[in-house]
C-alpha cells in the first residue's frame, strides 16, 4: 500500500527525477577515478566544511546535531566514495548557511541551485536532484495554467531562495514578494495577503499533507525543472571535479532507494495497521478526487479562454483577438523591422440581404463566409470578425504583393459559392501593409480608406492602400 501511494505520488502529480546517466547496479565498490592533483588535495584537506539549509525537508534539515533528508543520504554516499569526512556547520536558516559560505566557513553547499548571484562564490556541480516547482494556492482558485496570466497578483518566494532570481530574469513584470518561511508565505495565501505560494513540489506537498487541509492546494506547475546540485567554494575548484566523479559514479539502485526513503517519510506509520490502510486508501480515494477535479477544472479552464477570444455568431477570432494579434504583429515588426499585412473586406449589399431573407438567413451567410475564409487563409494568418459583416486578416511577413493575391483569390471563391437560400454574393477587400513607426490606429485606417475605394469602385474588387 504504501509503495502505491508513493507510485501515485510519483506518477500522478509529475514529481521527476532527472534521468541521469546511470552507473551500472552490479558494482558494490570501486574507487573514484581521481588524478594525483585531487588525490593530493584531498590528502590536504581530509575534512570537509558543509552547509546546508536547516529547514528544507523533505531535502535536508538539521535535526539537533545531524544533517538528515535525501541530500544528507547522498552527502553520505558521496563521502564514502571519496573517502573524506564531512563536517556539518550549524546554522539557523538558509540565509545565515549563505553568508557562512560568502566568509569560507564552508567549503561546500549540499544542495543549491546554480544563479549568477551564487555564481560570485561558488562553482557548481552537476545537478544530482531535479523536481517541478509549483503553485499553491486557496482551494476556490482556478488551476492556473500558465504564470504569465498572474504576474500582476502577489506571489510569495522564500527569501534567499535562487527561484527569485530566475523567475525575475524570466518574468520582469512578475510581483514577487518575499517571506520568512514556507510556512510563514502558505499562512499569507491562507488569509489573502498573497494569492498564490511558490515552491517546489516537494516541499510544498510535504506541508500540504500535514495542514492547510481543505484550504489551500497545488493550484500550478512552472514549466522548468529545478536543478540542484552541490556548490564548491570556487576558490577551490578541485572540489567541484572530485564531487562530480562521485556523482556520475551513484547507480540507479542507490538514487532510487534514496529518494523514495525520504518520500516515503511523508506518511507516518501509525501502529494499528488496519488503521493506516484505510487512511491510506482514503488518501488515494481523495487524490484521485482531486485529480479528477484538477483535470475538470483544466478542461473548464482552457474552454473559458476559448470562448472569450472567439465570436460566437461566426467562431472564428473575436475583435479582442485580432487586437491581441495585431499588436504581437506590430511589436515584431518594429523589433526585427519585418513586414507584415492586413485585409479588410465587407459584404457587398449585406443590408439587402437582411431585408429580403431576415436576420437569421443574413447570419447563416456570415458563417458561411467565416468558414470559407478559414479554410482558405495559411495556418500562419489570423482571421477574425472585425464588426458587423466585416472581417480581418492579418499576413504576418506577407508584402503587399502576396497579400494582393491573397484577397483576389478569396474574393472569387466568395464570388462564386453558391450560398444557400441566397444565391450569389460578393465582397470588397482593403489591403494596408505595415510601414516603418506605423500604429494600429494609421495601418487599419489606410486598410478602411481601401475598402471604402473598392466599394466606390463598384464593388466586388481589391483595393491595395496608395498614398
Ligand atoms: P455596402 O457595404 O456594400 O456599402 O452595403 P451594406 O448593405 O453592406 O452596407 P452597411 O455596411 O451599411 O450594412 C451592413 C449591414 O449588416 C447592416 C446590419 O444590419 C447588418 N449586420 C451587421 N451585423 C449583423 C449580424 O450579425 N447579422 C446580420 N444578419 N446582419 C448584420
Ligand atoms: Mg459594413
Ligand atoms: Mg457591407
Amino acid at each position: 500500500m504504501r509503495i502505491f501511494i508513493l507510485l501515485l505520488i510519483n506518477g500522478l502529480i509529475g514529481f521527476g527525477f532527472i534521468g541521469f546517466a546511470e552507473a551500472a547496479d552490479t558494482e558494490v565498490f570501486q574507487a573514484l577515478p581521481l588524478t594525483m592533483e585531487e588525490r593530493q588535495y584531498l590528502q590536504n584537506k581530509p575534512l570537509l566544511k558543509m552547509c546546508v539549509d536547516p529547514d528544507w525537508m523533505p531535502f535536508e534539515k538539521i535535526e539537533g546535531n545531524r544533517h538528515i533528508g535525501m541530500s544528507a543520504d547522498f552527502m553520505q554516499l558521496f563521502a564514502e566514495k571519496i573517502g573524506v569526512k564531512i563536517a556539518l556547520q550549524r546554522s539557523d536558516s538558509w540565509s545565515h548557511s549563505l553568508s557562512m559560505g560568502k566568509l569560507r566557513r564552508c567549503d561546500f553547499f549540499s544542495l543549491v541551485a546554480r544563479t549568477p548571484q551564487r555564481e560570485k562564490f561558488l562553482t557548481f556541480s552537476e545537478p544530482y536532484i531535479g523536481f517541478p516547482l509549483v503553485l499553491a494556492s486557496r482551494y476556490e482558485q482556478i488551476f492556473i495554467a500558465d504564470i504569465a496570466t498572474i504576474l500582476d497578483q502577489k506571489l510569495g518566494i522564500q527569501k534567499g531562495y535562487a527561484y527569485a532570481e530566475i523567475l525575475r530574469l524570466r518574468y520582469p513584470d512578475i510581483n514577487l514578494v518575499v517571506v520568512d518561511s514556507l510556512r510563514d508565505g502558505l499562512d499569507k495565501v491562507s488569509n489573502k495577503q498573497l494569492f498564490a505560494m511558490i515552491g517546489s513540489l516537494p516541499s510544498i506537498a510535504y506541508i500540504l499533507q500535514h495542514h492547510y487541509i481543505g484550504e489551500l492546494k497545488i493550484s500550478g506547475k512552472l514549466e522548468h525543472l529545478w536543478q540542484l546540485g552541490i556548490g564548491v567554494r570556487n576558490d577551490e575548484p578541485l572540489l567541484a571535479g572530485i564531487f562530480n566523479k562521485a556523482i556520475a559514479s551513484v547507480s540507479a539502485t542507490e538514487r532510487k532507494a534514496i529518494t523514495n526513503r525520504w518520500l516515503a517519510t511523508q506518511y507516518k506509520l501509525a501502529p494499528d495497521y488496519t488503521l493506516l490502510r484505510q487512511v491510506l486508501l482514503g488518501v488515494a480515494v481523495l487524490f484521485l478526487f482531486l485529480l479528477y477535479r484538477h483535470l475538470q477544472l483544466k478542461k473548464y479552464n482552457s474552454l473559458l479562454q476559448r470562448l472569450a477570444v472567439t465570436d460566437v455568431l461566426t467562431n472564428v477570432g473575436n475583435r479582442a483577438k485580432l487586437d491581441e494579434s495585431l499588436n504581437k504583429q506590430l511589436r515584431l515588426a518594429k523589433r526585427y523591422q519585418q513586414s507584415f499585412s492586413i485585409i479588410l473586406l465587407d459584404v457587398d449589399h449585406f443590408k439587402e440581404i437582411n431585408d429580403r431573407y431576415g436576420h437569421l438567413v443574413g447570419d447563416v451567410v456570415l458563417q458561411d463566409i467565416a468558414q470559407l475564409l478559414k479554410e482558405n487563409i495559411r495556418t500562419v494568418d489570423d482571421i477574425g470578425r472585425w464588426g458587423g459583416e466585416e472581417f480581418l486578416i492579418i499576413c504576418p511577413e506577407q508584402t503587399a504583393g502576396s497579400s494582393y493575391l491573397l484577397a483576389e483569390k478569396l474574393r472569387v471563391l466568395i464570388a462564386e459559392y453558391p450560398f444557400s437560400q441566397i444565391g450569389k454574393l460578393t465582397c470588397s477587400f482593403g489591403i494596408s501593409s505595415y510601414q516603418a513607426d506605423d500604429s494600429r490606429h494609421q495601418l487599419i485606417k489606410r486598410a478602411d480608406i481601401a475598402l471604402y475605394q473598392a466599394k466606390k469602385q463598384g464593388r466586388n474588387c481589391v483595393v491595395l492602400w496608395q498614398a
